[in-house]
C-alpha cells in the first residue's frame, strides 16, 4: 500500500493548489483525479480582489497571471446606464486553464495518481482510500477537494444537503464586439420582471467573453428564446445594454449551467477536512465560491495541516479547528448570504428592494464623482449612443 503524509482528492481549483503548497512546503503528498488535466469547464472566469489575495498568500499569484489576460478601465451599470468606472485591475481565464495553470505547479515530488477514490476508511491515525484502480492508499490527513461529486462523501456519513435548488442559471459564451468603450462591463438587470441578476463582458486570452447570471426556471419560455436566438433575447430583457456595448454577436456555442446552492452536513470526521465546493457550494452571482474556495486551501495549508501534521494522532479535535477559523467562518458566511440576498435584491418588486437598487446606483455614481472627480460619462473618443431615460420600474 502507497504511504503518504497528505492524500488530496481531487486535482480542481482546491486541490491542485493544496498540492502546490504542501508540496513545496516538503509533505509527502498524493494527489488523486481521474484526469490528468482539467477539461474545459464553464466556472470561475475571472480572477478578482479576493481571489488574487489568496493567491497571493498561497506564493501563486506571479506565476499564475501570465496565463490569465489583464484588464482595467472596469464599467459598472445600473438601472440601464452606466453608474461607474471602476479603478481597479482584474484578469480573464477560462476555468480549465486556471486549474491547469496550478497543476503545472504542483511540486514534481507529489505523486499524482490518474484514478477515482471509492471508499475511505477514517481512523484518528492514519486513513485508508481505496481507488477505482488496483492501488489503495494510506494517509495521515485527507483533504476532500471532490467539488460538486457526492457519492463519496455520502459513503463516508457526510450529507450534501440541498439549501436552494435550482437557485440560479449560469450562462455563458464567446462573442463578437466592435470597438468596445470598457476592457469589461457588468451591468445589472434593468427590471426584476426580467429574472437577470446581471451580464458581464470581459476579455479572455482567446476574446470576449460573456457571462449572464438569472433566475430563470428551466422551463421559462424566455430560456427557450434565448436557446433560439440569445442576442435577441437578451435585449428583449435589458434593452438599454446596446447603447454600451454597441452591436454584439455570439461566437461559437452557449453554455447554460443550472446552479443548486449545497452544504455539506456532518463533516467532523477525523482524518478527513473538507474544501471548496466540497463542503459548500456558491452561487456564481456572489463571485465567492473560487475565492472561498482558495482561501479555505490557503488557511489549511499554511497553518492548520502543518500544525496537525506535526504531532501525532487526526482526531476530529484537530480537524474541527480548521472550521472554526475565523476567516473561513467569515467567507463561509458572506458567500451563503450574498448568494441568497442577490436574488432577493434582483427580483424584490417591494418598495424596499427597489429603494436598495436606487440607492446601490446612487452609490455607484458618488463612488465614481469621489475617485474621478466627475460623473460617470463615456470617454469623448466614443461615438455617444446616448444614455437611456431613467427606468422607471427598477
Ligand atoms: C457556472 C459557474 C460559474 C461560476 N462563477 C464563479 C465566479 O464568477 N466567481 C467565483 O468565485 N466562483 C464561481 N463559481 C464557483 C467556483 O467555480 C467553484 O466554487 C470552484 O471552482 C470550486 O473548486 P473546487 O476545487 O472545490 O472543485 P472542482 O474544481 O470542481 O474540483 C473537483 C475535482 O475533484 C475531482 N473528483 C471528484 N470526485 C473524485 C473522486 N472520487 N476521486 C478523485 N477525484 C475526484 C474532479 O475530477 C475535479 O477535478 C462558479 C461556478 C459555476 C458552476
Amino acid at each position: 500500500m502507497r504511504q503518504a503524509d497528505v492524500a488530496i482528492v481531487g486535482a480542481g481549483l482546491a486541490g491542485s493548489l493544496a498540492a502546490t503548497m504542501l508540496g513545496r512546503a516538503g509533505y509527502s503528498v498524493v494527489l488523486v483525479d481521474p484526469f490528468d488535466r482539467a477539461r474545459p469547464d464553464f466556472r470561475c472566469e475571472k480572477i478578482e480582489r479576493p481571489h488574487a489575495d489568496s493567491l497571493r498568500k498561497a506564493g501563486v499569484l506571479d506565476e499564475i497571471l501570465p496565463a490569465a489576460r489583464r484588464y482595467e478601465n472596469i464599467w459598472v451599470a445600473r438601472l440601464g446606464r452606466l453608474a461607474e468606472i471602476k479603478p481597479i485591475v482584474e484578469h480573464g481565464i477560462a476555468y480549465g486553464d486556471l486549474v491547469n495553470a496550478i497543476r503545472d505547479l504542483v511540486p514534481s515530488g507529489v505523486t499524482f495518481l490518474r484514478d477515482k477514490v471509492t471508499g475511505i476508511e477514517l481512523t484518528g491515525e492514519r486513513q485508508t482510500l481505496a481507488l477505482a484502480g488496483s492501488e489503495s492508499l494510506s494517509a495521515r490527513l485527507i483533504i476532500g477537494a471532490t467539488g460538486l461529486g457526492a457519492g463519496l462523501l455520502e459513503r463516508i456519513g457526510m450529507h450534501r444537503r440541498e439549501i436552494s435548488k435550482h437557485h440560479s442559471l449560469s450562462i455563458a459564451f464567446d462573442a463578437e464586439a466592435a470597438n468596445l468603450p470598457f476592457d469589461s462591463l457588468t451591468y445589472f438587470g434593468e427590471d426584476p420582471a426580467h429574472r437577470i441578476s446581471y451580464i458581464t463582458l470581459f476579455p479572455l486570452p482567446s476574446g470576449l467573453r460573456v457571462n449572464l447570471f438569472s433566475y430563470h426556471d428551466r422551463a421559462d419560455p424566455w430560456l427557450r428564446a434565448f436557446r433560439e436566438d440569445p442576442m435577441a433575447a437578451i435585449s428583449r430583457a435589458l434593452p438599454n445594454l446596446e447603447r454600451l456595448t454597441g452591436h454584439l454577436s455570439v461566437r461559437g456555442g452557449v453554455k447554460i449551467r443550472p446552479v443548486d446552492l449545497i452544504a455539506t452536513e456532518n463533516f467532523a470526521r477525523p482524518g478527513i477536512v473538507l474544501v471548496g465546493d466540497a463542503f459548500s457550494t456558491a452561487c456564481p452571482v456572489s463571485g465567492t465560491g473560487a475565492s472561498k474556495a482558495l482561501l479555505d486551501v490557503e488557511r489549511l495549508c499554511n497553518i492548520y495541516a502543518p500544525a496537525w501534521l506535526a504531532s501525532p494522532g487526526m482526531g476530529t479535535d484537530k480537524i474541527t479547528t480548521f472550521y472554526r477559523d475565523p476567516a473561513k467562518r467569515r467567507s463561509d458566511a458572506h458567500s451563503l448570504k450574498s448568494s441568497l440576498l442577490s436574488k432577493r435584491f434582483a427580483l424584490g418588486q417591494a418598495l424596499l428592494w427597489r429603494a436598495l437598487r436606487w440607492g446601490c446606483y446612487a452609490g455607484s455614481v458618488m463612488r465614481n464623482v469621489a475617485t474621478h472627480g466627475h460623473l460617470p460619462h463615456r470617454p469623448a473618443e466614443y461615438p455617444v449612443l446616448g444614455e437611456p431615460p431613467m427606468h422607471q420600474s427598477a
